[in-house]
C-alpha cells in the first residue's frame, strides 16, 4: 500500500485545489461585532488568509476567493460574526487531489 505524504507544505496542499469563483461572497462579517473584537481569530486562523485587518478603518477585509470551506472561522469567531454558507452549487473549490 502506498504511503501518504504528511510532509506537504500548506502551499503543496493548496495547488492541489482548483476553484471556481462565484460573483458574489458566501462570507460576511457583522462589521459592527468586528470593530469591538480585540481577538481578532478570523485573522490568524484561516489557512488561506482570507481575513485581513486593515489598519486605518478597524474593518476585516474578506477575500471570499481563496476560501478553501474548511468552517474553520465560523467556529473560532468568538463573537459569532461570521455568516457562512457554501458557495452556490458549481462554484467555490470544485477538485481535490491530495
Ligand atoms: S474574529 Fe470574528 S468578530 Fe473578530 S474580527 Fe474576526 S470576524 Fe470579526
Ligand atoms: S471556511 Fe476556512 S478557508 Fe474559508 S474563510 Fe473560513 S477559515 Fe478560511
Amino acid at each position: 500500500m502506498e504511503k501518504k505524504d504528511n510532509k506537504k507544505s500548506i502551499q503543496d496542499k493548496l495547488s492541489t485545489i482548483k476553484y471556481n469563483c462565484a460573483s458574489e461572497t458566501h462570507l460576511k462579517v457583522d462589521e459592527k461585532k468586528c470593530l469591538k473584537c480585540s481577538e481578532k481569530t478570523c485573522t490568524f486562523i484561516c489557512p488561506a488568509d482570507v481575513y485581513e485587518l486593515e489598519p486605518e478603518t478597524g474593518c476585516i477585509i474578506v477575500r471570499y476567493e481563496n476560501c478553501l470551506e474548511c468552517g474553520a472561522c465560523k467556529i473560532a469567531c468568538p463573537k459569532k460574526a461570521i455568516s457562512w454558507e457554501y458557495p452556490q452549487a458549481g462554484y467555490g473549490v470544485i477538485f481535490k487531489n491530495s
